[in-house]
């Protein structure tokens, strides 16, 4: 097992991890920029090093830096979290060059997933149903207009290295496509440096559901079920739920059959999600992500095992704690993202946070580096907590997430937190009744 790992990230995934460690056994080093030296991670942890300033490209995206910060601290494996570097093989090329281990896949697998197109193309070879759409890249308007027209509109045109719910247009005649072909393109380039492009059918009314695997070094594969993950603003996560309120057992245990099968011929390593649409009964591969999610907790909760510590355990090439039988599924668990954000407008609240108040009791967890006096910095992602409620059934879970978000107090700045505490007394919500697109129309509503 490691002596030391570096976390190589900030805010609450990286408290994550330093907690994850600590249980382990293990020192931990913190990397910081000059805006985070008050940092909670910074402060807990063993060891931290300044790597730089404030913007992104300059600290938490400095390969050079960060190295140097492993080599300075001998930590023999780094943990990237989520975001930053946790899907750039370059960056894994680089920390096994060194000697080191990334806690994370193969550099191999990180860029086969972080291409989608090359990612549809090796999950469809391996038997997982895929979202109709174009076989690979689309270079042309023409292309694409033949293409919508085998599948038929409305249809969509998504970024091949897209991420974060950005790159993607919707089209839903030729008219249309012509534009928002070029405006797909345009986007591409600029938010992900590649213009390539590639087409799928948009569903009208789909959730998302994702399924959690890992792998270890001796070829094993385990699935640890799925997430609900369809209450959604402009495609990004606001509240997820394991296990999903809509799959039957037989439509469960065959996903998950087929995605520990794909996974297992990839040779994978590590933790993995697939993404897919679930609409009219069928599953549609969206995306694998090649990293520990923002949303793992809630499968933590319902199966009592911490994916962190699996994670640098297969890592440090230590088989799987548990095989599939030992696998249990108990209750229900719900997260909602607390993001420093207008609830009105989703602008940025950076800002003091002058109160801070966590809920608590039985079957509450909140995973946060907040604390009063703390300054939420303005240079980064707007999440600033987790809140994750656990009940043995969904009615007992979605009373004591209301109770939770009712004591939760943070002060002095905006949050989302006024958005959970309407959304979870919509009664579609309370009765499981939403698709991706729901939360946006019930905004409009609120409007
Ligand atoms: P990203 O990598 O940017 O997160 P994804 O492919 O994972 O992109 O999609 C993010 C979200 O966008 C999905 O959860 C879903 O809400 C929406 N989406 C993606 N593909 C489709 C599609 N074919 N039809 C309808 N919605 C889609």
């Amino acid at each position: 097992m490691f002596e030391k790992v570096l976390i190589a990230n900030r805010g609450e995934i990286a408290l994550r991890i330093h907690r994850a460690c600590r249980e382990m056994g293990i020192c931990t080093v913190a990397i910081h920029s000059t805006a985070d030296s008050e940092a909670m991670h910074v402060r807990l942890a063993d060891e931290s090093v300044c790597i730089g300033p404030p913007a992104a490209r300059d600290s938490y995206l400095n390969i050079p830096s960060i190295m140097a910060a492993a080599e300075l601290t001998g930590a023999r494996a780094i943990h990237p979290g989520y975001g930053f570097l946790s899907e750039n093989a370059e960056f894994a090329r680089i920390v096994e060059a060194h000697g080191l281990t990334l806690i994370g896949p193969k550099a191999q697998h990180i860029e086969m997933m972080g291409d989608k197109v090359a990612a549809r193309q090796a999950l469809d070879q391996l038997g997982i149903p895929l979202v109709p759409g174009s076989e690979g890249i689309v270079d042309s308007f023409h292309t694409a207009q033949r293409i919508a027209g085998e599948i038929g509109y409305p249809v969509l045109v998504k970024a091949v290295a897209g991420g974060g719910g950005r790159g993607m247009r919707v089209a839903s005649s030729a008219n249309e496509l012509e534009l928002e072909f070029a405006v797909a393109r345009r986007e591409a380039s600029e938010a992900f440096g590649n213009d390539q492009v590639y087409i799928e059918k948009y569903l009208l009314n789909p959730r998302h559901i994702e399924l959690q695997i890992m792998a270890d070094s001796t070829g094993d594969v385990v699935h640890f079920g799925e997430r609900d993950c369809s209450i959604q603003r402009r495609h990004q996560k606001i509240l997820e739920e394991a296990p999903s309120p809509l799959l039957s057992e037989e439509l469960r245990a065959d996903i998950c059959l087929r995605a520990v099968s794909a996974v297992q011929k990839l040779g994978y390593l590590g933790a993995g999600t697939l993404e897919f649409l679930f609409q009219d009964g069928e599953f549609y591969f969206i995306e694998m992500n090649t990293r520990i999610q923002v949303e793992h907790p809630v499968t933590e909760m319902i199966t009592d095992i911490d994916l962190v510590c699996e994670q640098i355990r297969v890592a440090a090439g230590e088989p799987l704690s548990r095989c599939q039988e030992d696998i249990r599924f108990k209750g229900h668990a719900i997260e909602c993202r607390i993001n420093a954000e207008s609830p009105v407008d989703f602008s940025p609240a950076p800002g003091q946070v002058t109160e801070y108040h966590p809920p608590g009791g039985g079957g509450v967890r909140v995973d946060s580096a907040l604390y009063a006096g703390y300054r939420v910095p303005p240079f980064y992602d707007s999440m600033i907590g987790k809140l994750i409620v656990y009940g043995l059934s969904r009615d007992e879970c979605l009373m004591r997430l209301k109770r939770s978000l009712e004591e939760f107090v943070i002060g002095g700045i905006e949050t989302t937190l006024p958005l959970h505490r309407r959304l979870v007394s919509e009664p579609d919500f309370i009765s499981a009744n939403y698709d991706i697109h729901w939360l946006e129309r019930l905004m409009k509503e609120w409007n």
